[in-house]
């Protein structure tokens, strides 16, 4: 095998740069961007470009680079560069493709006036794929024939397969943030909406809301009045006057407006200008993608929520139940201004306003007597009014009457109490709550409005996220652990070329990286386990010394990486002891490098062990920037963060989680110490007792 060739080296010099970049804290399209101009400018090909499909398939973005310079970012570009012969034959065949001479190749398609395509005598075209699932695809093209070769093309694929790592984290990570900030959003409508009654202000913060979730260029409520639609509230558009005047005429069934109000559906339109019926008022002109939800109060049509965008194709199904679940607040929103108009003068207008709610609402007194129950709390609980009136709170569960007791000073100082539990209905089934509790004047007597709305369904897709993502880490393990084995092996198959300093470091690198990601996908499996209560300890024997010393390599380079001072001191002479190695092994290591982590450049780090009452005590200190009281209960939580800024180190926030399971699995206990100044640093403490195996 022919190992030291230019070639090679320029391989693996790019794959060493390339490494470095998917390493980078940049964000990714930045990152694509420096692969891609590195690819270019290295192997001195005329462009280079990645072109990104969407979940479902459909092009979404294309980034384009070559010698002149950087394309950034082009949703139209990948509309028209997704047509092309040989991506289609990718897309089909799932497999690299080299083409030496785009002339002769029939798989090549030239007609089309595309600068990469019209240009390239020779290209390198591969899909990005990661588990079966298409992701993007990657061409390289040069400017003469026969340009590339086979060791090009499988260098190519590396790539290809870190890009495919990287967008597809990224987007699991886009995709959860997405989902937080639509709960979060929904719940501050439903706040407001509880607070001010005043219909414009309401109708406003809506559209401004709806802004945060989905990209539209324009958005409209519209009411119904008999058999026409006018414009109630408007956002975005250039004539707002004109805009707040539209009136449609619902004369034609065809219509989309019609239609979504005929079949209480909403309605996603890609194109309207392929719809015959579509109607273009002078402030719509520039409408391409259209989604209509109709709003229904009290079971009866009241108007509709519309989003535009001035782009063909731009919404996806996700999104149409987004504002189908926004037309729901406004639809709330605007009868509850509509009863408060008609009924401003009359005393039970508060009545309606309960009974109509969308969320259980109860009122009980401060003994957690229930005064009173509105339709949609008889519906979750399955018990009538009379069965509720009356009755004590624990009658639903018993943990509210601790709620009251516990909270009396709280609430009677108007400050809400929040909190979720999983009651039984009348019918013994599981129902999950989130109730929040407050103060109410209730026909002038001191009471406690429970608001409660129903979290099972969200509670049960966190649970199936939740599945799905132990069984993807579960599917990493094997081939990572395939990736790190094979890195480990090469350096002594390849002896002579390992002699250069490049490649060892760059071996180093890998190695290291690839451990970090096994220790990290270890640590998910690990804490979905220990939290669903499987014990699986693998207890040995096994001398301290060992443990610590592997601790030490592991850390050793990225300390010294940050000019720091590392000092392990442990005891003398360290016990046996009976444990899961790995385990523990991975708690330290965790420690450690939080600790190198949070404390700045030529920072202090030790590690301390210590032996008393049976039980070893292990000690992590630092210097850095220490972690107020408030966090510190937190930090021991799953994907709990302080510092969530860009500039932040890198983290997801499982370690600590890790570490606690992992030490309350051995009997011990973990925790941490820090005045939560900056320079004072923390100390993380964790002691387990020194068992010794059972006698066989
Ligand atoms: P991650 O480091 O991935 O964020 P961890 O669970 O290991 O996750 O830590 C949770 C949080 O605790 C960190 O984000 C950080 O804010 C804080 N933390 C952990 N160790 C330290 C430390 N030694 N000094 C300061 N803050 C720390």
């Amino acid at each position: 095998m022919v190992v030291d060739t230019p070639q090679v080296r320029s391989s693996l010099d790019i794959l060493y740069h390339i490494t470095r970049e998917f390493d980078s804290q940049l964000e990714l399209d930045r990152v694509i961007e420096r692969v891609l101009s590195a690819v270019v400018t290295t192997l001195k090909v005329h462009e280079a470009s990645l072109l990104i499909f969407d979940m479902w398939g459909k092009p979404e973005n294309l980034l384009l680079v070559n010698q002149f310079g950087v394309y950034p970012l082009n949703i139209a570009a990948s509309d028209s560069v997704s047509h092309h012969r040989i991506i289609a034959w990718v897309r089909e065949h799932r497999q690299g493709v080299l083409i030496k001479d785009t002339t002769t190749d029939p798989r090549w398609f030239t007609d089309d006036a595309g600068s990469q395509f019209s240009r390239a005598r020779s290209a390198l075209v591969l899909p990005v794929e990661l588990q079966e699932q298409l992701i993007g695809v990657l061409t390289l093209t040069a400017s003469e024939p026969d340009y590339f070769d086979d060791e090009t093309l499988a260098m190519l694929r590396i790539i290809a397969d870190q890009a495919a790592f990287a967008l597809h984290n990224d987007r699991l990570i886009k995709a959860e943030q997405k989902r937080r900030r639509f709960a979060d959003t929904l719940a501050s409508i439903a706040h407001t909406i509880n607070s001010t009654l005043d219909l414009n202000q309401v109708l406003n913060l809506i559209l401004e809301q709806l802004a945060l979730v989905i990209d539209y260029d324009t958005c409209s409520v519209l009411l119904l009045e008999g058999d026409t639609l006018s414009v109630r509230a408007a956002r975005a558009f250039e004539d707002m006057e004109d805009a707040l005047h539209v009136v449609i005429t619902l004369d034609d069934v065809e219509q989309p407006n019609y239609q979504a109000i005929l079949r209480r559906q909403p309605i996603l339109i890609n194109d309207v200008d392929v719809v015959p019926n579509w109607i273009k008022s002078p402030s719509s002109q520039k409408v391409r993608s259209w989604i209509g939800a109709p709003l229904i109060a009290r079971d009866e049509v009241i108007g509709m929520l519309t989003v535009d965008s001035h782009q063909v194709n731009k919404y996806t199904h996700e999104n149409l139940q987004e504002v189908a679940a926004f037309a729901e607040q406004v639809a709330t929103a605007m009868s509850n201004a509509q009863i408060v108009a008609q009924l401003r003068n009359m005393e039970d207008s508060y009545t309606i306003l309960f009974e109509d709610s969308t969320d259980m609402s109860i009122i009980t007194d401060y003994y957690g007597q229930i005064m009173n129950a509105n339709r949609k709390a008889c519906q979750m609980l399955r018990r009538t009014k009379e069965a509720l009136i009356g009755s004590p709170i624990s009658l639903i569960d018993r943990r509210l009457t601790n709620v009251l007791l516990e909270n009396t000073k709280r609430l009677k100082a108007w400050r809400e109490v929040s909190l979720e539990l999983d009651i039984t209905d009348a019918y013994h089934e599981t129902v999950s709550l989130e109730m929040n509790a407050r103060h109410v004047d209730y026909g002038g007597k001191d009471c406690v409005q429970w608001v409660g709305r129903d979290i099972s369904v969200r509670k049960q897709s966190e649970k199936m996220r939740q599945d799905l993502i132990n069984m993807l880490v579960h599917d990493l393990r094997g081939p990572v652990g395939n990736l790190v084995n094979t890195i480990e092996l090469l350096p002594m198959l390849l002896q002579s070329v390992t002699e250069d300093p490049k490649i060892s470091t760059f071996f180093e690198l890998a190695k290291r990286s690839g451990q970090e990601v096994r220790d990290l996908i270890d640590s998910m499996l690990d804490v979905g386990r220990l939290e669903a209560g499987e014990i699986y300890l693998q207890r040995s024997v096994v001398d301290l010394d060992e443990i610590v010393q592997a601790v030490k390599d592991q850390v050793t380079q990225r300390a010294a990486s940050k000019k720091m001072e590392l000092v392990f001191n442990p005891l003398p002479s360290l016990p046996e002891i009976w444990i899961d190695p790995g385990m523990i092994r991975r708690v330290l290591i965790n420690l450690v490098d939080n600790a190198i982590k949070y404390t700045p450049h030529q920072g202090r780090v030790s590690l301390t062990v210590s032996e008393s009452d049976k039980a070893l005590h292990f000690a992590v200190s630092d210097n850095g920037a220490g972690i107020s009281k408030e966090h510190q209960a937190r930090i021991f939580n799953k994907f709990s963060r302080v510092d969530h800024s860009s500039n932040a180190p890198s983290g997801v926030g499982l370690g600590l989680a890790f570490c606690k399971l992992a030490v309350e699995a051995h009997g011990g206990h973990i925790w941490v110490e820090s005045e939560g100044i900056v320079g004072h640093g923390s100390t993380f403490h964790f002691s387990i007792p020194i068992l010794t195996p059972p006698e066989a």
